[in-house]
């Protein structure tokens, strides 16, 4: 028998990140007339930035060039924006390319990285990656970061932690006093990566800009994506900001060309575009509310949230209920593993998403309720 080539075991013992099956295809297998909706991936509801739509009709004639792989215009626009020097902007292809990149850059094997249980699965993922030990921290009863214990978690060989705020798959966020009193407890030859993916979306008035810490020179990393309330999650871009020298040591390990032209084009013109980001923040807001009154008035128990998504806890098997949902032409994300075994999470969808999301719950769940 042909052997095949070798892999190291810490590659071949990897969590792999499961994508949900293409629209077209669950609606082929399942033969399903009505129109299929889909909560499963905290996508924009209102679609992409009109003006990045734009932006990229005119790009397309340009696409025989490599993209900028500095991507100097695009940083510039986000430092200028954000208040921070170019020196300390750095572009992803999405920010999970970045949170890889973190990984790659600070972890040597058996290097630890501590983050919440119920938190981004793509730091397990970016940690495994690499060889290092993801050391994964249980929450607190109510689903939010239990930073003492994340604290009391780093030890000699901890390089580096991910906050991810608010939190996905909970909804939970960290506030400012909580976020002081944990980065003081932070040993300096560790930095903290604080992923912002849904920063434009939270209300709370004591919900920290980590911004403001870049700023203060604390070790922190800030993560930031359009691919949320900019609507551009298919093409791709992600930004961060972080002290000269971080940025400057993830650089040497940055693939040259990791963020195409379109994104870069897309994300210049998506900066620009702040009545689209209004409008997106504004409906959420609106719909978020909605959704929380409306499951607490069926009693379906649920994390109150912060961001586009609910984290959702029927009191049933999750997985036959998200497949009976996708026979109703509703995808939501069913979740697992410890602390989340039969959540799921669900995206906020416009109005008329939502009540299908609700009815079609109303329609499983009842048989529950009798
Ligand atoms: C959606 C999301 C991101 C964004 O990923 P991109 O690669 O920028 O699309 C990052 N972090 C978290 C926690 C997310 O949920």
């Amino acid at each position: 028998m042909l052997r095949g080539p070798e892999i190291p075991d810490y590659v071949r013992g990897m969590m792999v990140y499961v994508p949900g099956k293409p629209i077209e295809e669950v609606r082929r297998e399942l033969g399903i007339k009505d129109e299929i909706i889909k909560l499963a991936s905290n996508e924009n509801p209102l679609g992409p930035s009109p003006l990045a739509l734009e932006a990229m009709r005119r790009a397309l004639p340009e696409l025989h060039r490599y993209p900028d792989g500095g991507g100097f215009y695009l940083r510039k626009a986000i430092a200028e924006r954000f208040k921070l020097g170019m020196e300390r902007v750095i572009l992803g292809n999405g920010s999970t390319d970045i949170i890889e990149m973190i990984a790659r850059a600070h972890l040597a094997d058996g290097d630890e990285a501590v983050f919440s249980q119920q938190s981004f699965v793509m730091y397990p993922i970016a940690v495994a990656s690499v060889n290092g030990r993801g050391v994964a921290v249980p929450a607190t009863a109510d689903r939010r970061h239990d930073l003492d214990a994340m604290a009391a978690a780093i030890g000699p060989k901890t390089k580096l932690v991910y906050i991810a705020n608010p939190s996905n798959p909970t909804g939970t966020y960290v506030t400012r006093t909580e976020m002081d009193r944990f980065l003081d407890r932070i040993p300096e030859n560790v930095l903290v990566a604080v992923d912002e993916a849904y920063h434009e979306y939270v209300e709370p008035g004591d919900y920290p800009d980590c911004l403001d810490d870049v700023r203060a020179g604390r070790n922190v990393i800030v993560l930031r994506t359009f691919s949320k309330i900019y609507g551009l999650a298919g093409i791709r871009a992600g930004y961060a900001f972080a002290s000269e020298e971080t940025i400057a040591n993830l650089n040497q390990i940055r693939s040259p060309f990791n963020i195409s032209h379109l994104a870069q084009v897309a994300g210049l013109a998506a900066l620009e575009d702040e009545p689209w980001a209004a409008r997106c923040r504004a409906q959420n807001i609106a719909e978020l509310a909605f959704l929380h009154a409306e499951l607490g008035r069926r009693k379906i128990a649920h994390t109150p949230s912060v961001a586009n998504f609910i984290l959702i806890e029927p009191g049933r098997d999750i997985q036959p209920l998200f497949l009976d949902l996708q026979k109703r032409g509703v995808i939501i994300r069913p979740m697992g593993g410890p602390g989340l075994a039969n959540c799921a999470r669900v995206t906020v969808g416009t109005r008329a998403e939502n009540i299908r999301l609700l009815q079609a719950l109303d329609d499983l769940l009842a048989a529950d309720r009798k």
